[in-house]
């Protein structure tokens, strides 16, 4: 059985270079004896793998000194409640509603504060970003709060918003190191590494220092608190070593790669092919507005739910797997993150095109 092309939204295809190492490495790595997940986080072995991993990213992201790096777990979606509070001082949050993650860390910050909703695109069912150039920032917000990249709608902020001063906090899980960012803008960037990156379970979080301290909301668990991660760089309890391990063989890839400029350069290709093919197709159409579209996962549709369905099970039997779309969109979704090749790409368009010519 060979392999597929693998347009999974998450957990999602990962390069296979690194797959390849992982498995050589599987029963001994490096002399030890073991496999990454047999041996102690204590050890020296991943006492490296946990270094590097991090001054790799560093490199990749030109992260600034003050700045920490966290590898964290439970998901993006324990940073729904983590990052209120840890940061909620004044009690206050102002969120930009741009789809179902967006609204999940919304409705998860009212827990712990007031959370308001100062933008949403919910009224065209996520399908463009709002203008956020001029929002009504709270005088006494703690921060603003974005999903940069809109993994079910397929948008993607291509501009920050203006946060008059505010700390901007950012869920990249969708887009993570799919092109360079400038961290300085951020105070915390976090995502999920299982969409672009690496295994679940591995959540990593990258904080301006100043938001790291001991002033947390009551009843902050220990576990949540960025100052007990930061403080044991990643280290207070067992992290998900396996997982870090494999991220750590990502960002390798990726710096072969050229780096993120390069991959940017990459994805913009292969996003290209598609978009093209979708703007010119009589059958096929992109669900979102141009100037938003995301680079890394591109909804479609035929308008017609009998041949989405037929589509996606010819597409399915022809070697390209998962592209059924989000409950709450349907039709097509095609996610074609960093590790998916160029190929890829080109043969699934290849593979649309002929079925819109045998189905019209
Ligand atoms: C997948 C996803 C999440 C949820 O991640 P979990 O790790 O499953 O909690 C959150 N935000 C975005 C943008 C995602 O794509």
């Amino acid at each position: 059985m060979g392999r597929v092309y693998n347009f999974s939204a998450g957990p999602a295809v990962l390069p296979e270079e690194v797959l390849r190492e992982a498995a050589e490495e599987m029963m001994d790595y490096k002399g030890s004896g073991m496999s990454v997940m047999e041996m102690s986080h204590r050890s020296k072995w991943f006492d490296d793998i946990i270094k590097e991993a991090e001054k790799d990213l560093r490199d990749l992201m030109k992260i600034p000194d003050n700045y920490k790096v966290l590898f964290l777990q439970g998901g993006a979606s324990q940073q729904f409640a983590a990052i209120p509070m840890n940061l909620m001082k004044n009690g206050v949050a102002d969120y930009i509603v741009t789809g179902q993650w967006a609204k999940k860390a919304y409705q998860e910050a009212q827990k712990y504060g007031k959370a308001n909703k100062i933008a949403s695109s919910e009224d065209r069912t996520f399908a463009y970003i709002p203008d956020c150039s001029d929002l009504p920032i709270s005088e006494d917000a703690d921060y603003v709060y974005i999903c940069e990249n809109n993994t079910i709608y397929g948008t993607k902020f291509k501009e920050l918003p203006n946060t008059k001063g505010k700390t901007l906090v950012a869920d990249v899980s969708s887009c993570f190191l799919s092109e360079p960012v400038d961290v300085e803008k951020y105070g915390i960037i976090y995502g999920g590494v299982q969409k672009n990156v690496g295994p679940a379970g591995v959540v990593i979080s990258i904080i301006r220092e100043d938001l790291i301290t001991d002033d947390v909301l009551e009843g902050t668990p220990t576990m949540l608190k960025f100052k007990t991660q930061a403080d044991k760089d990643s280290l207070y309890n067992t992290p998900p070593c396996y997982g870090i391990y494999i991220c750590g063989k990502v960002f390798k890839w990726l710096k072969k790669q050229g780096g993120l400029e390069a991959i940017k350069e990459r994805n913009e290709k292969k996003a290209a092919l598609l978009y093209d093919f979708l703007d010119q197709s009589k059958m096929f159409k992109g669900t979102v507005d141009k100037k938003d579209r995301s680079l890394m996962n591109v909804p479609f549709v035929t308008g017609d739910k009998d041949l989405d369905a037929r589509f996606v099970k010819e597409a399915e039997a022809a070697g390209f797997v998962n592209l059924k779309g989000h409950r709450s969109v349907g039709g097509m979704r095609a996610s074609i993150y960093n590790a998916m090749p160029i190929e890829g790409v080109e043969k699934l368009v290849a593979f649309m095109k002929d079925f819109e010519e045998k189905n019209s």
